[in-house]
């Protein structure tokens, strides 16, 4: 796995800007009725509609947001993609198109960005989003990329972070912290293999773990889950920093206060055991982890009989008054303020 498996290169330069726009853009097919024009004029041109449109950007940077030593770059591209739909899904939307830009150094072959776009192209596919414009250019050192995505939305259906009301429900989908100790898991196997290049890693027990970092799935299933229901979230916002920093957002945002219980948060098996291994308190990994793509949002307390049980999704506390801050209610019932990293030190570890 952290084996440069690329034996045959081509020089970026051979191919020059538009060769490598044709080359790589070929294998994508068009799904949405709004895409008029995709690649290939000036501008893509998107049809009209009566829903509201949604448009998020994200810059991804070599070094900053993502490693290579660890990460495929096919997986890169997937989740460079799932990073901006997780957004669009945030809205309560659907996303029908992206547009890709990518800086790259002298050090990428033709082969390393076709590993990226197939990746890309895995995502489009999957998610039913079309690629309908980018650009590419040089870097003199490392690799960017810049994701844009493009959605849609009834008026009515639009969930902002703002909607939170006192007693409504806090709720989650999916579990917590994998993707963070994922990370932990492929770092320290590199510095293994820094060390030892013949010591293959045994990842076995970290299977979900990794494939949560390298391969998160945005939650694109949440909206008619909800909607299936006949629940309408009153707000949400995607777990990408960590479900601390997010409940700040909301709470903030819709000018309330939160109770979250730590016995609700959602952790996986391989979560608890790796916590165990590592020596990482999971409640901490869960509240700050961050990666996660997940669905943060709150609910009518109404719904809590239509919602609870449900498999997708845990309950994980209430909305209080602004003036209680937000606090974490701990398995021994202590009660913690939560702050952005996790909580404040004065719990014991
Ligand atoms: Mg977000």
């Amino acid at each position: 796995m952290l084996e440069d498996k690329n034996t045959q290169k081509t020089s970026l330069a051979d191919l020059g800007e538009f060769g490598l726009i044709n080359h790589i853009t070929q294998y994508f097919n068009i799904e949405n009725s709004s895409t008029i024009k995709a690649i290939g004029d000036d501008a893509a041109v998107l049809g009209a509609s009566e829903k509201q449109t949604l448009v998020t950007t994200d810059l991804l940077i070599e070094g900053v947001h993502f490693n290579l030593g660890y990460m495929p770059l096919k997986h890169l591209g997937y989740k460079a993609v799932m990073v901006n739909l997780s957004d669009v899904y945030a809205m309560n939307g659907v996303a029908e198109q992206i547009t890709v830009s990518i800086a790259v150094s002298n050090r990428f072959s033709l082969e390393a960005i076709e590993e990226l776009y197939a990746g890309i192209q895995l995502a489009c596919e999957t998610y039913k989003v079309d690629l309908v414009g980018g650009d590419t250019t040089s870097s003199t050192k490392g690799m960017l990329i810049s994701i844009t995505a493009i959605g849609k939305v009834e008026k009515e259906d639009i969930v902002y972070r703002s909607g939170a009301k006192e007693t409504d429900l806090v709720v989650v989908s999916g579990d917590l912290g994998a993707a963070y100790l994922g990370l932990q898991v492929l770092e320290r196997e590199k510095q293994v293999f820094q060390v030892d290049p013949n010591n293959q890693p045994d990842l076995e027990n970290y299977t979900y773990l990794i494939e949560r970092q390298l391969k998160p799935e945005a939650r694109k299933d949440v909206a008619s889950l909800l909607k299936g229901m006949e629940i309408k979230a009153t707000s949400m916002i995607d777990i990408s920093d960590g479900l601390s920093s997010e409940l700040m957002h909301i709470c903030s945002q819709s000018k309330v206060g939160c109770k979250i219980y730590e016995e609700k948060l959602p952790l996986d098996p391989q979560v608890i055991s790796a916590c165990e291994e590592f020596e990482l308190d999971s409640t901490m990994v869960a509240l700050s982890g961050g990666e996660d793509y997940e669905l943060l949002f709150t609910v009518a307390i109404a719904d809590f009989d239509k919602i609870k049980g449900n498999p997708n999704f845990s309950v994980i506390g209430h909305i209080t008054a602004e003036s209680q801050g937000l606090n974490l209610v701990t398995r021994a019932g202590q009660e913690i303020e939560l702050k952005a990293q996790g909580w404040n030190t004065k719990r014991e570890q």
